[in-house]
């Protein structure tokens, strides 16, 4: 896809108005480049949204950011977190200890940082293994993906539910859950100025990460609930979306819509690629049929993680929807068309 991203070292922190400022904070390492955190003015201190990837460099990005745009970060009232992904809750406890902040997340994600801390890291190994070795995935990619750690976040002070209003005097900030890219994603609706910050969900260019995890379970259907909470974002009408990483854009429903639309043809594609496969495929087999941005051969095992993780969620929308089925295998399981 054509995009008009550009690098960190070209961004800026910014006056957005209305009381609101935008803070790049770099993601080291990472080809996503930064995340847009962004604060919003009140009588009491900023809110933040979102706070960035835990790392000294972004740490130092964010504090002299906010201190460039007259913010100081020791003065920071609450940070609400989109979703628990380190790039954008990681730098959320060092705020809090630095500024006595609370954090506020969705209790849905609440719950997975509460599962995360009460994993051991050798348990956590073990579990993905065994999601990877029932997904049809070699041994030399279960290794690969099973060395990599997760960096867990701090645990919130606030849990948030669908239609909460943040703690912020003098303005209107509604939570809108929108689970799909986490079980608790949120949108958070500046209901006085007709903005959107989407977090995740709804980016100008790119498409967030779908997937299940572990890939095998038929009790929830995260694609199925992504494309609900795009049509719930795009019934909000017209709202000027402040995303986590790329840049502002207008018009949150239209940009909905097109990501909708993307899915659903990537669900027909995987469909007919079904149809045509004559007989049941692992969710491995499936994953290196599918069109990824460079060819499966090329992929390396993380990132091969990572698409079997997407494989696997729109195969549960076709699933969920009637239009295939799991055989009784489970170790691999398979997928086929139903006839
Ligand atoms: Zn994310």
């Amino acid at each position: 896809m054509k995009s008009l991203r550009r690098p960190y070292s070209e961004q800026r922190p910014a006056d957005i108005g209305g009381g609101v400022w935008s803070v790049p904070v770099p993601i080291p390492g990472n080809p996503l480049g930064y995340t847009l955190v962004y604060a919003i003015e009140s009588s009491s201190g900023p809110v933040l949204v979102d706070a960035g990837w835990n790392h000294p460099d972004a740490w130092l990005a964010l504090r002299d950011g906010l201190a460039s745009v007259g913010m100081d970060v020791r003065e920071v009232r609450g940070v609400v977190v989109t979703h628990f992904h380190p790039d954008h809750a990681g730098l959320a406890g060092q705020v809090r200890e630095e500024s006595g902040a609370w954090i506020a997340m969705h209790e849905a994600d609440v719950a997975l940082i509460r599962t995360m801390r009460g994993f051991e890291e050798n348990d956590r190994r073990e579990r993905q293994a065994g999601m990877l070795r029932r997904a049809g995935a070699g041994t030399i990619e279960i290794e690969a993906v099973t060395a990599t750690r997760q960096q867990v976040p701090a645990l919130p002070d606030r849990e948030l539910h669908d239609g909460d209003l943040i703690d912020l005097p003098g303005r209107r900030l509604r939570t809108v859950w929108t689970p799909g890219h986490t079980p608790g994603h949120v949108c958070l609706h500046l209901e006085d100025a007709d903005r959107l910050f989407t977090g995740d969900h709804v980016l100008p260019a790119i498409t967030p990460h779908i997937g299940i995890y572990p890939y095998d379970r038929d009790d929830v259907d995260p694609l199925g609930d992504f494309l609900a909470s795009l049509e719930k974002v795009a019934d909000l009408g017209m709202l000027e979306a402040l995303p986590a990483h790329e840049w502002i854009f207008q018009d949150t429903a239209a940009r909905a819509r097109v990501i909708g639309a993307h899915h659903e043809e990537k669900l027909a594609e995987l469909a007919a690629l079904l149809a045509e496969a004559g007989g049941p495929l692992t969710i491995w087999e499936v994953a290196a049929r599918m069109t990824w941005n460079r060819p499966w051969e090329d992929l390396p095992a993380m990132l091969r993680g990572m698409a079997a993780g997407e494989a696997a969620a729109h195969l549960r929308t076709l699933e969920a929807r009637g239009a295939i089925r799991r055989t009784e295998e489970v170790d691999p399981v398979r997928f086929t068309v139903d006839s």
